[in-house]
């Protein structure tokens, strides 16, 4: 099928490309020049496993182009699916600003019937907007249905994900639009869901808000496991092997960030303000998450009794491994406060420097090895368990930094081989080591 794709971000390159992988045509079309350019020479401007593998075959293929061209991009498209991006509004709802802006420019571009597929995450009864705001600027009478495909990928992991994801959600009003969908998605081999709209929008948040609620429980176990004298790690095992709750999101530390759980969180709790069914359990994972972000501050100031002067080594700022995505990390209030309060920061990144130095304070030094961000320094955070930070040697720690003195927002290491290593060592619901 000749597929276009609006908006050529996380979700709309991972999955234009996995669209073209099995065999459709796809134009991904977004108003970021630089973005486009990067693209049309053949570079990726973001980091996810295996993607630039897929942008060298289909390519190769003449299976996928770039372009910032609605006339061009739009021309002759059986489908399209909306990827553009849905931020938090300061009063906490979705900015539908691009989604619309989107619209206008198919039903502007109007040349034939397609189906609008909402890929982007978007509050309860938008898709029915959206179908009565593209019908309503159409330039002729050609058919437009609507139909929603919410992404449940996960950055770090989003092309593995969308071969191998666990559901596809499809939901519509117009039934013929449904299976046409379905046939689109089939080769990906992975149960589908038809529903209708309304559904398909509200699984989406059910489904975020879920994973975002367990991380604030166990975020709260963890602290009090730490005023129990309990272990959060084998607390976890032990209540995750309950198949009742499973074992995954039960990894307690400095709290979940990101650019969907938060702001997703945000939208449906003001939409249960606008109905009047305030969702008071989501209200609270919230705050339990903002006090997360700061525990370990909390930890370091104590330990040495301010933070005035002290040099601390930041491993991790990424909101997640494997990305290079900053947005809502953690580690963005975590070094403004410590900042703040007098402490020096010498940070270490394997992907994410680039987007950081445009986000985090000018105080802040950047070292491209870990070794350079430890070496003098009087402690070292950790925010992102990145492989090569949980590799990286303990005798290395100890040698390079001033003391050796490990604050661990993600329990990256073991309590034994800390203490095999006399390292003083603080992390999240577990004791601590000195
Ligand atoms: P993103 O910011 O990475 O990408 C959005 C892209 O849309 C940008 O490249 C931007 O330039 C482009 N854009 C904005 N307005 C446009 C317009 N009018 N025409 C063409 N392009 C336009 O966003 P993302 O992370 O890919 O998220 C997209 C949507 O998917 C959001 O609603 C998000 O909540 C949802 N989602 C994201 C993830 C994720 O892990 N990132 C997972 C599931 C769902």
């Amino acid at each position: 099928m000749n597929i276009a794709v609006i908006g050529t971000g996380y979700v709309g390159l991972v999955t234009g490309l996995c669209l073209a992988q099995v065999g459709h045509y796809v134009t991904c079309i977004d108003i970021d020049t630089n973005k486009i350019d990067q693209l049309q020479k053949g570079h990726s401007p973001i980091y996810e496993e295996g993607l630039d593998k897929l942008l060298r075959e289909n390519r190769q293929q003449k299976r996928i182009e770039f372009t910032t061209d609605y006339d061009m991009g739009l021309a002759d498209k059986q489908m399209i699916l909306l990827a553009v991006g849905t931020p938090q509004k300061n009063d906490g709802s979705a900015d539908l600003g691009a989604l619309f802006s989107a619209c206008r420019a198919i039903a502007e571009h109007l040349s034939t019937d397609v189906i609008v597929v909402t890929k982007s995450t978007v509050p309860i009864g938008t898709n029915e907007r959206i179908q009565d705001y593209i019908k309503q600027h159409a330039v002729n009478n050609n058919a437009v249905s609507v139909v929603s495909v919410p992404e449940f990928l996960r950055q770090g992991s989003a092309v593995q994900d969308t071969f191998h994801g666990d559901r596809i959600v499809i939901g519509g009003e117009n039934t013929e639009a449904v299976e046409t969908v379905a046939e689109v998605y089939q080769p990906f081999n992975i149960p589908i869901i038809k529903t209708d709209l309304r559904s398909a929008e509200m699984i989406k948040y059910a489904s975020n808000a879920f994973l975002a609620a367990k991380i604030s429980f166990i975020n709260e176990v963890a602290n009090l496991c730490e005023r129990a004298g309990a272990n959060i790690d084998d607390v976890s095992r032990g209540v995750g092997m309950d198949k009742r709750i499973g074992n995954h999101f039960l990894k307690a530390g400095t709290g979940y960030g990101g650019s969907c759980f938060p702001k997703d969180l945000s939208a449906i709790i003001a939409y249960g303000r606008k109905v009047e069914q305030p969702l008071s359990i989501l209200e609270c994972v919230q705050r339990v998450n903002e006090k997360q972000m700061d525990i370990l501050a909390g930890k370091v100031s104590k330990r040495f009794r301010g933070l005035k002067g002290i040099t601390i080594a930041v491993l991790g700022l990424s909101f997640k491994p494997n990305t290079d995505d900053m947005r809502n990390a953690p580690s963005i209030p975590l070094i403004q406060k410590l900042i703040e309060n007098g402490a020096n920061i010498n940070a270490f990144d394997p992907a994410a420097t680039e987007t950081a130095k445009t986000l985090l304070s000018d105080k802040v030094f950047y070292y491209e090895t870990i070794d350079g961000a430890l070496k003098g320094a009087d402690c070292s955070i950790i925010i992102t368990d990145w492989k090569e930070i949980i590799d990286y040697p303990i005798k290395l720690f100890k040698k390079h930094l001033a003391r050796p003195i490990i604050f661990d927002g993600r329990n990256c290491f073991s309590l034994k081989i800390m203490k095999e290593n006399g390292m003083e060592y603080y992390s999240i619901g577990r004791p601590a080591i000195f």
